[in-house]
């Protein structure tokens, strides 16, 4: 993929230019023709690869040539003043997958490298708070097994808690991310990753609430009895009217509403019927990368107006406009190979093929701040967030491969010309807001 590969080393050329200020000599390309420009690339190399004329280890080896990132002295000490608050972290589904649910099997007081989070590298993060993720996946939905799963999961982050005090502690409240911040420990709240969690009832959702999940994402990959999906077929045209009397009870609870993983029409039901202000806890911007998982640009206006805050995620398949161009085909690919071949494992198979011959790009940490300066610019400042998704996935930008980069991100930021405020509001003030938001929401409702 000689010819693909060159037009992907141009892609990453222009993308040199920083979005915000381009520099003295760059020509700037917006993210929509980079985007394009990407994808046609990754057509090329498609068709190269069904053709079979492109050796598997000569797949597009595309790099960022913007400068590495280094971290001064003002930056440190800014993010060492600053709150960062942190969306969206999968530790304790790989601590159920690799350590039998039991910190005793994995021990994150201690470095721990096939990990994305341990707690030697979330404290040189300077992570103050952290929603954990008690997701399962959409499948226990028809096995049943979905409410069981959730709580076992919820119970891993409880064992944390209590094997690792003089780190973490429960946050209920905004207040207590503040209280527990300036105790020097990170706060840690419980975000629920799907509706099927809930197996259709809201009395689950209640009782969710209760062990201590302050937001619950309405779907996960799968479409549910009362919500679209992004990745799946949308058969309500958004929600259901159960789905809607889900969010009013989520707002008269407090628990934040979460729009990751929705599609676009859930997302502006959503925003119709709640009265709080929502979250995207790990979802970055359609407008610099297009894929399903990102927030398409019409609708960051209405989150504004809502007062809600969009976390940005990490993962190089939603940030890097060429890897979401090639995770865009795959999904094309497997769409075309079902109707042509009736066995799911052998679509599989192909799909799977397909994407070794065709590898995503990892990216830069200048990834996901084009992310945060397209946000900013069509949501503003005061609705953008940080939500990594770390532990979640299996590819991440150069330079933010752990929890110990985030202060990266704030000199980034500060080198893209952003002033502290900004920065203050985007690592962790906005969602503070926002929490505090839904809390007075659900004090007038009680
Ligand atoms: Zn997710």
């Amino acid at each position: 993929m000689i010819a693909s590969r060159r037009l992907l080393r141009r892609v990453a050329i222009g993308s040199r230019c920083p979005l915000a200020r381009p520099a003295a000599g760059c020509v700037a390309l917006s993210p929509s023709i980079r985007g394009l420009l990407a994808m046609v690339g990754l057509a090329f190399a498609a068709s190269l690869a069904v053709n079979g004329s492109a050796p598997a280890q000569d797949a597009p080896a595309a790099t960022d040539r913007r400068e590495k990132i280094v971290l001064s002295d003002r930056a440190a000490a800014l993010h060492r003043s600053l709150l960062l608050v942190d969306g969206h972290n999968d530790l304790p589904w790989e601590i159920r997958k690799r350590a039998s649910r039991s910190f005793d099997n994995l021990d994150i007081a201690l470095s721990q490298s096939d990990l994305q989070t341990d707690i030697p590298r979330l404290r040189q993060g300077g992570v103050g708070a952290q929603f954990w993720s008690v997701y399962v996946p959409g499948e226990t939905m028809r096995e049943g097994t979905a409410l069981a799963q959730t709580l076992e999961q919820i119970e891993i982050v409880h064992q944390m808690l209590r094997r690792y005090p003089e780190t973490f502690e429960l946050a209920l409240t905004a207040d207590d991310i503040v209280r527990i911040r300036a105790a020097g420990k990170i706060a840690s709240l419980i975000g629920v990753e799907g509706g099927h969690s809930i197996e259709n009832s809201l009395n689950v959702l209640r009782q969710l609430h209760r062990l201590g999940a302050r937001y619950m994402t309405l779907t996960h990959n799968v479409t549910l009895d009362w919500a679209d999906a992004a990745n799946d077929k949308a058969v309500h045209g958004g929600l259901s009217p159960f789905g809607e009397e889900v969010i009013r009870e989520m707002n008269r609870l407090g628990m934040l509403v979460d729009l990751s993983h929705v599609s676009p029409d859930t997302m502006r039901h959503a925003l119709r019927v709640t009265e709080a202000p929502v979250i995207y806890s790990h979802s970055s911007a359609r407008g610099v990368a297009d894929h399903p998982r990102n927030v398409p640009d019409d609708i960051l206006p209405l989150l504004a107006q809502n007062g809600g805050v969009i976390m940005v995620n990490f993962y190089s398949s939603f940030v890097v406009p060429a890897s979401a161009a090639r995770d865009a085909e795959a999904a094309r690919l497997r769409d075309r190979l079902k109707l042509e071949l009736a066995d799911d494992a052998a679509v599989e198979a192909a799909v799977q093929k397909w994407k070794r011959q065709n590898p995503a790009v990892p990216g830069t940490i200048h990834d996901v701040l084009d992310h945060i300066d397209h946000l900013i610019l069509h949501a503003g400042p005061d609705h953008v967030g940080i939500g990594s998704d770390f532990d979640g996935v299996p590819m991440v930008p150069d330079q933010l491969e752990d929890v110990s980069t985030y202060p990266l991100i704030t000199q980034g930021l500060l080198d893209r010309g952003h002033d502290e405020t900004v920065i203050r509001k985007v690592m962790g003030e906005n969602v503070l807001r926002v929490l505090r938001g839904a809390e007075a929401v659900a004090a007038r409702n009680r």
